[in-house]
């Protein structure tokens, strides 16, 4: 049983400390927020992570969890400090450390024994020295610690499945010693562990989402060229995906990657390429092509429609992706905007987005209860984010509803064929339209 503290209480944040007490350890998280705070010490969940309410609850009755907005309550008596707080864009791509560094600055005054401080926070390469320096110009008496990142890869939505079950550990420090009793704490996962230097590890996390960002945009480009020629860019991705070499994930084409990683950190990456010296062309490609795949959707409501101003478009799906209630870089988000500035109005609908979809765009757009009330008199409905309910809708009475049969299947949930026999005028991504293959 390790003691254990945990600075910030987000996506990140939360899942690891309430997991750690529920490997039997004792956690204190630490969040600024004192009614987020007060809120979990009742069981009331910030966030929406499927799972996680239970474990929050079993940890806190168990009295191995707890929540304070005092650095002097948690840090003391900690073995590990993990530090989970947001490390956002700044304004010209690079991570804003603001919350890092303020973070390292109260460790540093509230420490009173050695202690190992983990980055779990994705941080510039370098990050891990920065804090380092930061503790130790401020601590009040000289006390040994070490610094080990320990970047995370676990998924908004299947969060406690990635907590539990990683596909491998990363941890860089300048002290073996440290590292090793951070493997010996996550032990029980019996998962590969890659030890590192402290800038290696920082820049695996980069690595691993530029390269998966990189698989999309990939996915989308063929998709386009799918769209020209008449192929089928689902049965493509299915094709490449059996080659092992290439693997099934990641291979969805749709209106593109967004939430509060990949966008950021893609950016972050190009930004400490380019103060380098170095030329990330390739990334920066990725990321243009991302913010094509947001226009396409208006261009194929362009094409059917003609001009947009005064139609109805129902947005079904708001959160970046299915299963959280994340909104952060959302592709929903730009496309409502594109649509907006041409005119249109714009009912929509999610599952469990809807509060933080007002809190971000108040009255800009209509917000109905269901999608069948999104469908009801709109011109063309667009499938932004592929919820499993939205799989389920009977597509019939949907289209009974509009008042055109416009679909435009932005993330290819439905079967092109079926919807066309139903009598919707069906765009998808990638799949071959304008009568050359699948046309609508
Ligand atoms: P988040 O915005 O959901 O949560 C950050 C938390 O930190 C908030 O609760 C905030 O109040 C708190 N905080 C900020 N400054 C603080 C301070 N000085 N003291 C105490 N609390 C403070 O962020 P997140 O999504 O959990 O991401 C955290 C980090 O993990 C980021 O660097 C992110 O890139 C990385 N990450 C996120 C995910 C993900 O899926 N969300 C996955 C892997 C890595």
């Amino acid at each position: 049983m390790s003691n254990i503290c945990v600075i910030g209480v987000g996506y990140v944040g939360l899942v690891t400390g309430v997991c750690l007490a529920d490997m039997g350890n004792r956690v204190v998280c630490v969040n600024r927020d004192k009614a987020k705070s007060d809120g979990l010490k009742r069981g009331v969940m910030p966030i929406f992570e499927p799972g996680l309410e239970e474990i929050l609850v079993r940890n806190l009755q168990a009295g191995r969890v707890h929540f304070t907005t005092s650095y002097e309550e948690a840090v003391p008596d900690a073995d590990f400090v993990f530090i989970a707080v947001g490390t956002p864009s700044g304004s010209i791509g690079e991570a804003d450390l603001v919350h890092v560094e303020e973070a390292a600055r109260q460790i540093a005054r509230t420490m009173q024994r050695p202690n190992i401080i983990v980055n779990k926070s994705t941080v510039p390469i370098g990050t891990g020295d920065l804090v380092a320096n930061i503790v130790k110009e401020h601590l009040p008496r000289e006390i040994p610690f070490s610094v080990v990142s320990n970047p995370e890869f676990l998924r908004e939505g299947s969060a406690l499945h990635d907590f539990y079950n990683p596909d491998r550990i990363v941890l860089g420090s300048t002290d073996p010693k440290a590292a090793q009793r951070l493997a010996e704490l996550y032990r029980p996962l019996k998962c590969p562990v890659l030890i590192t230097d402290l800038r290696t590890a920082e820049m695996i996390k980069y690595a691993s989402n530029a390269f998966l960002a990189t698989k999309i945009s990939f996915i989308n480009e063929i998709a386009s060229i799918c769209e020209k020629l008449g192929a089928d860019v689902k049965m493509v991705a299915q094709g490449m995906g059996l080659d092992k070499r290439v693997g099934p994930a990641f291979l969805d084409a749709g209106v593109g990657w967004g939430g509060s990683c990949f966008p950021k950190d893609v950016k972050a990456l190009i930004y400490m390429a380019a103060n380098t010296g170095c030329h990330p062309q390739l990334l920066r490609s990725v990321v243009e092509i991302n913010n094509d795949q947001r226009r396409q959707v208006l261009i194929k409501l362009q094409e059917i429609l003609g001009n947009l101003r005064e139609k109805e478009i129902g947005i079904l799906g708001l959160a970046f992706k299915p299963n959280t209630d994340d909104m952060r870089d959302a592709p929903s988000l730009d496309i409502i905007r594109l649509l907006l500035h041409q005119g249109a109005h714009i009912k929509g609908y999610d599952p469990v987005s809807m509060d933080v979809a007002r809190k971000l765009l108040g009255n800009r757009i209509t917000f109905c209860s269901s999608a069948a009330q999104v469908a009801e008199g709109v011109d063309a409905l667009v499938v932004v984010t592929e919820w499993n309910e939205f799989k389920q809708l009977d597509m019939a009475a949907i289209k009974v509803s509009m008042r055109q049969p416009v679909l435009i299947d932005g993330r290819n949930i439905y079967d092109p064929e079926k919807m066309r026999e139903i009598g919707f005028i069906y765009r998808g991504v990638g799949r071959g339209y304008n009568g050359i293959h699948n046309g609508g």
